[in-house]
Formats: C-alpha cells, structure tokens, sequence
C-alpha cells in the first residue's frame, strides 16, 4: 500500500468520457432529474452511487467523502457544514433524553458548550473527565453513558492523553455492562490535530473520528467544513440517518476547495510541524516564559503516550508566560506580532495567535498561574516568524 500522500493523489474518480484532467469535476444541485417515476422510487438516497436530489450528494460531495474516508482509515464519510456540526451531529446521532455523555475537560470549547446548552435542555447530562487519567474516565462511566468524547492532544493546552488507555476503560466497561445494557458505548475522537496523518483514530480503538476540514484537509483559511467517518456500518447507518433529518450538506465549491487542499495536505502537515517544532524549542529558553506546550517537547504532558502513538504533531503550541507579566502586558505582546496575526483557526498559510483565560474554560485546576497564548504556525520562513516572536517579547516590556 502506497503512503497515504500518494494515496490522497491517486485516488479513484471516474471523469466525464474524454476528459481525464488531474482534478474531480465540480457539480452543484438541489434537484436531480430522474428518467421516470420508476426510477424515481428505485433510487435509495443513502447509496452512494444513486443521486437523488442536492441535499444527500453529488459527485464532487461523494469524491470527497470516499478521500476523507480514505484519510482516517475509516470506510464512510458525512460531510457537515463546519467541524462544530460534525461534533453536535455526533452528539444528536446517539444520545436521547436520560443518556449521559463524558467529554474531556480539556476538549474543543464550542462542543462543550453545545452539551451545557442544548443538549442539557434536553434531557442529556453531562460529565467532564480528566484525559490524562484513565481512571478518572472508569470513575465516571456509568449505566446513564451512551457516548465518551476523545481529543487528541487537548485544546489550546495540548497535553497529549493515552487513546488506548482511554479505549480499554470503555471497552472494559462495555463488556460488563453488555447483558444488562445492550445499547453500548460509542467513543468518538476529535481529529483535528492529527488530521489523519499523525495518527490512525481506528487503529487506537476510536469508534468515530471526526475532523475539522475547516483545518489541515482545506489548508487555505477559506472554507469551513466537518466531517464524521466511521468503520463500522452500523454506527455509520445511524448517523447518516440524523444527518439526512437535519438537512445537513455542504456546497461543491466549498468541497472544490477541500479536494484541491488534500493533495498538498501532507506535505503542509510535515513543514508546519517542523516549523512549530523549531519555534517552540527556541521559546523555551526566552527569560518571560515559564513553559512551552508542544507533544513532541519532552517535559509536555503525555510527551510519551504522543511519542509512542503519533508519526508527527500539528502546528500548534502554547507559551505559558512567567506569572510576574500581567495579562495587559500579554495583550501587548500579542499586539505586537506582526507576522502573527490575531485570530482563531489554525493549519492556514498565515501564522495566527491566541490569548486564553484557561482557568475560565476548565472545571479541572490548571497548573500554571501565568498567561497563556496559543501559537498557530503557517507557512511563512520559520527566521521571520523567530524573530517577529523576539521583537514582541521586547516590546512587552515597555506596555
Ligand atoms: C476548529 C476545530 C473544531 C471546529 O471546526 P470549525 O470548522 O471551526 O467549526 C473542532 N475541533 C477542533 C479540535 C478544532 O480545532
């Protein structure tokens, strides 16, 4: 088997008759003519060969899925509107009112959100786990858990958990609970940071991995998209079946976008994680930083699960400043990047920044009393980007 970089070039697609160009055609539908009304009830909207109206695909959405699918490891593949979607279509596909389901603390924010709002409107409780204790997961599983959120590493502080651990816990307590509660347990991995390429969701024992394409697969900035894969056609069936309810779609242009952004994908993953890799090393010796958060950075939390697991890392990494600088000096320094601009989303050609109030979003105690800003590093010379760091460091000091 080819490298999955080779693999997401040549991968299947059947051109027009006559016209065999490099890149998928682009089609866009609401409505789908059918030959007859025989035909018209033949076609099941949930195959993937039989178009039936815009809404349940078209060839360019269904390329998409096929490379996507082919990019995770998995077998099938729903597109969602934003990564947001993806992660709530998840949530809205398996729980119903009396369920419970456990996120990790350090999890994507918006999707915890969606879970203290609408889903506790509905009847749906809520637990947050700490990621980097598989027992703390076995503490709170209980006979009410239908589904358990996976993120790897965790968001904006990027301790990287151990996956198969967290499995096992769940596995364990499906096993126990299999007579008394036939409905088991589903555990769905958040793979925004490792794209596909860093590591395999399914071959660390996830159910579900869902992604951000809005991230890596787009690679532009420009386009917002989500998706769900799955091995396991079952769990597929039933989250196709709320996606179709929902109405969920996204456009051919938008997947225009994502289909070209694969093709350069891993070799954007691999010079933005040598960048970031470069970035963070150097920032760990700059007199205003009290910690660098990067998995592949040894004094990281769960620098060895991610050493064992992962083939490379994002380009993300958090500085957590010395506790002395005020936050206002932070915001300065922020301001004062250049090449760095001020903005969320990651895995862009431009380089990108965040300051976060941790303590605000996590119910677990942090252990840094500093500031923390979040790094996203893009495509620019990793020398530039040292020294815009280095002159906003300097000029904090005067704020
Ligand atoms: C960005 C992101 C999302 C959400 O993606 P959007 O397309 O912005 O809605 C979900 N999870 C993670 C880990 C992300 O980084």
């Amino acid at each position: 088997m080819s490298d999955l970089s080779t693999q997401l070039i040549h991968h299947p697609y059947t051109p027009p008759e006559g016209f065999e160009a490099t890149a998928p055609g682009v089609h866009k539908a609401s409505t789908v003519i059918f030959p007859n009304v025989a035909a018209m009830h033949d076609r099941d909207w949930k195959r993937r060969e039989a178009y039936t109206y815009g809404l349940h695909g078209t060839p360019t959405t269904f390329t998409l899925e096929a490379r996507i699918a082919t990019l995770e490891g998995g077998q099938h593949c729903l597109l969602a509107p934003s990564g947001l979607s993806a992660v709530s279509l998840v949530d809205m596909a398996f729980l119903k009112t009396g369920d419970e389901l456990l996120i990790p603390d350090n999890a994507y924010g918006p999707g915890k959100t969606f879970a203290e709002g609408e889903l506790a409107d509905w009847g749906i409780s809520l637990q947050f786990y700490d990621a980097m204790k598989p027992s703390d997961l076995a503490a709170k599983l209980n006979r009410k858990t239908r589904l358990v959120w996976l993120e790897a590493p965790g968001s904006v502080t990027l301790e990287f958990p151990d996956i198969p651990a967290l499995v096992a816990v769940v596995k364990a307590h499906n096993a126990n609970a299999a007579q008394a509660h036939p409905l088991r347990v589903v555990t769905a991995l958040d793979n925004t940071w490792g794209a596909g390429l860093a590591f395999n969701a399914f071959e660390l024992g996830a159910d579900v991995a869902v992604q951000a394409l809005t991230k890596y697969p787009s690679g532009g900035g420009d386009v917002l998209m989500g998706s769900v894969v799955t091995r396991d056609v079952t769990l597929h069936d039933t989250i196709q079946l709320c996606h179709m309810r929902l109405g969920l779609s996204v456009s051919g242009n938008d997947s225009e976008l994502v289909l070209r952004g694969l093709g350069s994908m891993a070799l954007r993953y691999a010079a933005q994680d040598a960048a970031a890799r470069a970035l963070a090393t150097w920032l760990q010796s700059q007199p205003q930083i009290a910690a660098v958060l990067h998995p592949a950075l040894p004094d990281s939390p769960g620098h060895a699960a991610w050493k064992r697991d992962c083939k490379g890392a994002a380009c993300l990494f958090s500085a957590v400043f010395k506790p002395e600088l005020t936050q206002q000096q932070i915001n300065h320094f922020c301001d004062s990047l250049k090449l760095f601009k001020i903005g969320y989303s990651w895995a862009g050609p431009m380089s990108l920044c965040v300051p976060y109030n941790i303590q605000a979003v996590r119910s677990l105690p942090w252990p840094h009393q500093g500031g923390l800003v979040r790094f996203a590093v893009g495509l620019e010379a990793v020398a530039d980007l040292q020294a815009d760091i280095a002159q906003a460091l300097a000029a904090m000091h005067y704020s």
